[in-house]
Parts: structure tokens; C-alpha cells; sequence
């Protein structure tokens, strides 16, 4: 069986920046398990990935464009008071933010100097190169309710 559209895959990742610091991985943890061809992992990722088989292993370099997307604009001042109270924020946060004409929008905490936090709605990766290294664990056909879903359920899925 090899990795297509409508497959759940598991893998072993590590992520590296293009100056080779590790930035995320699986190892020692459970395998990340992902629906094929429903954007649960970033788009170079998942075209690097098809027609792979299980056990193969391979590194694969994801440009921006395909990964978090390029940086646009850059982080916004906004006063600690605007946060509850009891938030404990601290650099690199996701937070979910309602805009003045009621959209929700997620938005990161890029760092914080004194009573100012400064907000960032790029993700942490924009802009960055990905070296990812990758071992297909497993592959299987995706049930219909998680292709309803658009995400895996089970071990190392969503339980929903
Ligand atoms: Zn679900």
C-alpha cells in the first residue's frame, strides 16, 4: 500500500531549521498519524510523502511557500492588560483572538518586553526552510467518517 489521498499515515518526524537546530520531533513519543490530501500537514510535506511506502525513510527540504507560508508584516504591540489576568503567557503562545468584526483569528506571542506583549498573526515557521526527516510507520485506508472529519481517529488521532 502506498501513501495516497484518503490513506491515514503515521510517522516519525524531526524537523530541523536550515541551521540544523531541531525545532520539533516524534521521537520517543507516538508517531503522528494524518489523513492524506486533507491538509492536516503542511502542503510540501504531504507532496513529499505521496507514493511512499511503509518503512521507507527519507529526508525532504519544504521551502516556505509550501510549509508555513512567508512572513507578512510584522509583530503588533498590544498592552499585558488586554489579556486576562491569569493567562500565563510566554513567547511562541498560540492564542485565539475575536477581531472588531467578530472573526476569530489565531495569533502568536512573538515576546514580550515589560507590560507589552507583541503579537504576530504569522506562524512561528514562517518564512523558515523546513528540513524535515521522515520514516513511514504505517499506512491504512481512512474510514469514512475520517474522511467526513477530514482527520484520523484512534491511537495518535483525534478522539472526536
Ligand atoms: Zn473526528
Amino acid at each position: 500500500m502506498t501513501i495516497e489521498n484518503g490513506k491515514v499515515v503515521s510517522i516519525h518526524y524531526t524537523l530541523k531549521s536550515s541551521s540544523g537546530e531541531t525545532l520539533d520531533s516524534s521521537q520517543g513519543q507516538e508517531p503522528l498519524s494524518y489523513l492524506h490530501g486533507a491538509g492536516n500537514i503542511v502542503p510540501g510535506l504531504e507532496k513529499a510523502l505521496t507514493g511512499k511506502d511503509k518503512g521507507d525513510a527519507f529526508d525532504t527540504v519544504v521551502p516556505p511557500a509550501e510549509g508555513y507560508g512567508e512572513r507578512d508584516g510584522e509583530p503588533e504591540e498590544v498592552p499585558r492588560a488586554m489579556f486576562p489576568d491569569d493567562a500565563e503567557l510566554s513567547e511562541g503562545m498560540m492564542f485565539k483572538a475575536e477581531t472588531q468584526d467578530g472573526q476569530m483569528v489565531i495569533l502568536w506571542i512573538d515576546r514580550i518586553e515589560g507590560d507589552s506583549v507583541y503579537v504576530d498573526h504569522n506562524h512561528p515557521l514562517a518564512g523558515h526552510e523546513l528540513h524535515f526527516a521522515i520514516q513511514v510507520v504505517d499506512i491504512r485506508d481512512a474510514t469514512e467518517e475520517e474522511v467526513s472529519h477530514g482527520h484520523p481517529h484512534g491511537p495518535g488521532g483525534h478522539q472526536h
